[in-house]
């Protein structure tokens, strides 16, 4: 919400100093100043109020719209500073309240603080729906539902075009499990707002949860059209969604390599398991705690540039033991990782067929066998057994089931395997 002021009172105090700065051009630079707060260059509008109270001007609205610039830009301890400057000045000053209550609420160990600020504010301006939205997301930081719920319809009954309590209101609904209300009120917004990202990207998240891959993928397409041409989309946002929507893929991606790597591994094995004594070396997706070191190691990446597969905020990966890999702060998206269950298929039904290749192969050698020198059957097919085939011509490879099978003659004298049993025939 945006809470610089616009007009300020001509009261300066402190001394004036030395400065090439007439009040007109004063007057000129504040306007600027606030200009810029508008046009989400907060960068420009530090500097120009940084400028304005160097300058000797100090007035209550100065200090505020300095904080409330470096607020936006994520200095919230100088931002702390310069709210207290224009409280020093003017201890009612509700801007000045609210903004510091919101800054104190963003902190869980200041967020009692917070609260106290937010309503300090209320109190000085009952009718300023903007005051309301902040108490409401001091209340809902704190835990206070009911009272969170009042404030933000507060702040929609008066004002009707005010978006953020819309906004609020769902989110308040979505954190509490409400998730049909939730979407009713994201609705709203984007009613209000087509091309509001964060509505958009929450709908998604709510659909993705509730695993709706219609609407999910109807919201997914709006949040890439948002970010493509939003002109109007706040730094932060922008960051925040991108951030968790490229984590997403890229722990789709991560997931996808740990199995594709584990499938690989195991072939090898396969192939140079006629040297005899292997130890099983491949690794199970679910082993995994990832860190980046372990994945050079052991030489997971090895066709994926593996260093830029990191979480763009946490920089980390961790699979969840049910084989799925997840971000502690993103988590993972089912539209992305339920695709890895399908390659987990594919590699299901390709070690069942190479089991079943062998197995036909051994049916085939023991038949080749048992023509020669009839009477010599045995009931298990051990090493020796596999061992005496090969060296009396009947088998080139050496069969095994590549998830580590044993076989066996069932009772029609055909091979079967402890894990994928005897073919159709
Ligand atoms: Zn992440
Ligand atoms: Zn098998």
């Amino acid at each position: 919400m945006f809470c610089a002021l616009l007009f300020f009172h001509v009261s300066f105090s402190g001394a004036f100093t030395a400065f090439a700065e007439t009040r007109e051009e004063i007057r000129k630079l504040y306007k600027a100043g606030v200009d810029y707060i508008n046009e989400s260059n907060f960068e420009a509008a530090e500097a120009v109020f940084k400028k304005i109270i160097e300058a000797g001007y100090e007035f209550a609205e100065a200090y505020n719209n300095l904080g409330y610039a470096r607020m936006k830009l994520k200095k919230n301890q100088e931002a702390i500073f310069e709210f207290k400057n224009a409280l020093r000045l003017n201890p009612d000053f509700a801007d000045a309240l609210n903004n510091l209550g919101l800054i104190y609420s963003e902190n869980i160990a200041t967020a009692q603080m917070g609260l106290q600020y937010l309503k300090r504010a209320v109190e000085q301006n009952r009718d300023n729906a903007s005051y309301h939205d902040s108490l409401g997301l001091g209340y809902h930081r704190l835990g206070f539902i009911k009272e969170a719920e009042v404030e933000f319809k507060t702040a929609n009954l008066i004002d009707r075009t005010l978006i953020t309590p819309v906004y609020n209101l769902g989110y308040l609904y979505e954190t509490n499990d409400r998730q049909k209300a939730a979407i009713a009120e994201y609705l709203k917004v984007i009613s209000m707002q087509r091309d509001h990202l964060m509505a958009n990207y929450r709908l998604f998240k709510i659909y993705s949860k509730i695993d709706d891959r219609p609407l999910m993928a109807n919201y997914l397409f709006s949040i890439f059209k948002i970010l493509k041409t939003g002109s109007r989309v706040d730094k932060s946002e922008r960051a925040a969604v991108e951030n968790e929507i490229i984590c997403n893929l890229k722990a789709f991606i991560v997931e996808v390599a740990i199995n594709f790597n584990a499938e690989i591994k195991k072939m090898t094995l396969v192939e140079s398991s006629s040297s005899g004594g292997e130890k099983e070396t491949f690794i199970a997706p679910s082993e995994y705690l990832i860190s980046y070191e372990e994945f050079s190691k052991k030489n997971l990446f090895y066709f994926f540039e593996g260093t830029e597969l990191r979480c763009p905020e946490t920089g980390k990966y961790y699979t969840n033991y049910i084989n799925h890999v997840v971000c502690p702060v993103h988590g993972s998206l089912s539209i992305f990782t339920d695709k890895v269950q399908n390659i987990k298929q594919l590699r299901n039904s390709y070690h069942r067929n190479i089991c079943a290749e062998y197995r036909k192969m051994l049916d085939y050698a023991l038949f080749l066998k048992d023509i020669d020198r009839p009477g010599e059957k045995a009931g298990a097919i051990d090493a020796q057994t596999i061992k005496s085939l090969v060296e009396g011509g009947y088998l080139r490879d050496l069969p095994e089931c590549p998830v580590g099978g044993k076989f066996s003659l069932d009772a029609n004298g055909f091979v079967t395997c402890s894990i994928h049993g005897v073919s159709a025939r």
